[in-house]
């Protein structure tokens, strides 16, 4: 009974996971997708309690600890998803991918002292478990420090750094069959024990090795690996929605990180080892280019007169627009530029901002139509035909160099080719880098125009002067 009972759970459960990804990959979706997501984890952990506290041998017990510590994890897990900030997310995500490392551990711990006697196939389940939980723990750590900035950024490239990953990856492999052959649980928990130190200080390695500058993709990676951890989990404790949700998680987030690496013009091979093969030098976060030409600087009164004339703008948000909170202020003068029949459309470079679909949300949030949204690749083509592009607080995403500097770190990057437009307008701060370090001839383009400012400022000046001029 319990059985049909838990299956259907599953089932109903398994199907949610899928519709949430599903609803996931569209912001006009994502809502609906983050609340099936909710409903199937909510389904998966009643059945759990439910079908087995009732079971007739019942596999759950001491609700009296269970129930108050999901409560409290509940409480605090909302606490801090409410007050994080958009920009430091990979951050919060990072340190949660740490408990479901943590967490894997311990439950391979437990399934192993739990019963005296395993089969083969359990053993090989529960080395795998605690192998990938105790690597996803650890790099997942480091990855959270090096991102809060406890830990430099800088890549920690040991002289013999493939050497000692290839040395710790035998040596956990090399523990399995003492392990498998041990005299007693005791002697054998000692190995698996061993083997979580070694697996744990590998993840150290591997995550220390990679740039900060990285550290977004390393976060994604280390998504995917916390889903197959917890797939092998579901394999050890026969649990199959486990092994699915793990497997759901497993890939996307390897999908994901893969989608990063090539809008960031990265290897994949370098983002998990760290500086391998011949590609160029990660550069280093925060580290500012000598500025290479002369720029001309405009300003929001000028602009204000330009737009007065356009028939197509472009809007290209940054991370700049999202430190400043300037979303509003935007969608202001959006409203104020349709609503003069002028055509007004976003164009969103995929890694725009510091994290995967980062203006999609702020736009999302300040309640700009999703059809005036557009991916780089559908709006690439329309900058001949556009009058205004207004740059607002992005850098790298629209570098002509990535195109025609064979020595730029981030030469190969696909670009916003903003320069092809009528006008370019540049609204940031100063002349200084983006998060590569590297200058911008956008910058010294003969259609370019820098509006010195504030994002925020800068755009409510702006929406002010053409409210003033035109009315
Ligand atoms: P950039 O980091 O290239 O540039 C942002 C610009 O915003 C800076 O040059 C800065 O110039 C400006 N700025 C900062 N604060 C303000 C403010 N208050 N008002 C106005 N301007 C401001 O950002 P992009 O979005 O163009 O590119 C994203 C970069 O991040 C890429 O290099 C990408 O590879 C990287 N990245 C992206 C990830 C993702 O998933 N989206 C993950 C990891 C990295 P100034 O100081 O002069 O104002």
């Amino acid at each position: 009974m319990e059985t049909a009972f838990l299956s259907l759970a599953w089932v109903i459960a398994s199907v949610l996971f899928v519709n949430s990804l599903r609803g996931l990959s569209n912001p006009e979706t994502s809502r609906r997708g983050n609340g099936y997501g909710i409903t199937g984890m909510l389904i998966a952990v009643v059945a759990v309690l439910v079908g087995g506290t009732l079971a007739s041998e019942p596999t759950v017990g001491n609700l009296q600890f269970l129930l108050p510590a999901i409560l409290v994890g509940a409480l605090i897990g909302s606490v801090l998803a409410a007050r994080v900030a958009m920009t430091s997310m990979p951050e919060l995500v990072a340190i949660l991918h740490s408990f479901v490392g943590l967490a894997a551990v311990l439950v391979g711990y437990a399934a192993y002292l739990d019963e005296p006697n395993h089969t083969g196939l359990l053993l090989g389940e529960i080395w795998a478990d605690v192998l990938i939980g105790a690597i996803t723990f650890t790099g997942s750590v480091v990855a959270f420090l090096k991102l809060r900035g406890s830990l430099s950024g800088k890549p920690l490239l040991l002289p013999a750094r493939h050497l000692l990953n290839a040395t710790a990856a035998i040596a956990a492999l090399g523990l399995a069959a003492p392990f498998a052959m041990a005299a007693g649980p005791e002697q054998g928990f000692v190995f698996l024990l061993a083997m979580s130190v070694v697996a744990g200080l590998l993840g150290i390695h591997l995550v220390a090795a990679i740039g900060g500058a990285d550290m977004p993709v390393v976060v994604s990676m280390l998504n995917s690996y916390s889903g197959w951890t917890a797939s092998a989990a579901g394999f050890m404790l026969e649990n199959d929605l486990l092994i699915i949700t793990g497997a759901l998680v497993g890939s996307s987030g390897a999908i994901l990180s893969y989608i990063m690496c090539r809008a960031m013009n990265r290897s994949i091979w370098n983002v998990i080892f760290g500086g391998f093969g011949a590609d160029p030098p990660a550069p280093k976060n925060g580290a500012v280019a000598a500025p290479q030409g002369d720029v001309v600087a405009t300003t929001s009164d000028e602009l204000a007169d330009e737009i007065a004339e356009a028939r197509a703008v472009v809007i290209v948000p940054g991370y700049g627009m999202a430190v400043a909170r300037a979303q509003h202020a935007t969608k202001e003068f959006v409203d104020y530029l349709r609503s003069r029949g002028i055509e007004a459309r976003f164009a969103i470079h995929p890694v725009a901002g510091r994290l995967p679909g980062h203006m999609n949300v702020l736009l999302a949030e300040a309640s700009v139509p999703y059809d005036i949204v557009l991916e780089m690749d559908e709006i690439n083509k329309d900058f001949p035909h556009t009058d205004v592009v207004l740059v607002i607080g992005a850098n790298d995403i629209v570098n002509p160099g990535a195109q025609t500097d064979a020595s730029s770190p981030i030469y190969g990057m696909p670009v916003l080719e903003v320069w092809k437009a009528k006008r370019v307008v540049v609204l940031k701060r100063s002349r200084s880098s983006g998060y590569a370090g590297v200058d911008n001839p956008l910058f010294y383009k003969e259609n370019t125009r820098m509006l010195f400012a504030d994002a925020k400022k800068g755009m409510d000046e702006l929406v002010a002067k053409l409210q003033q001029k035109v009315g």
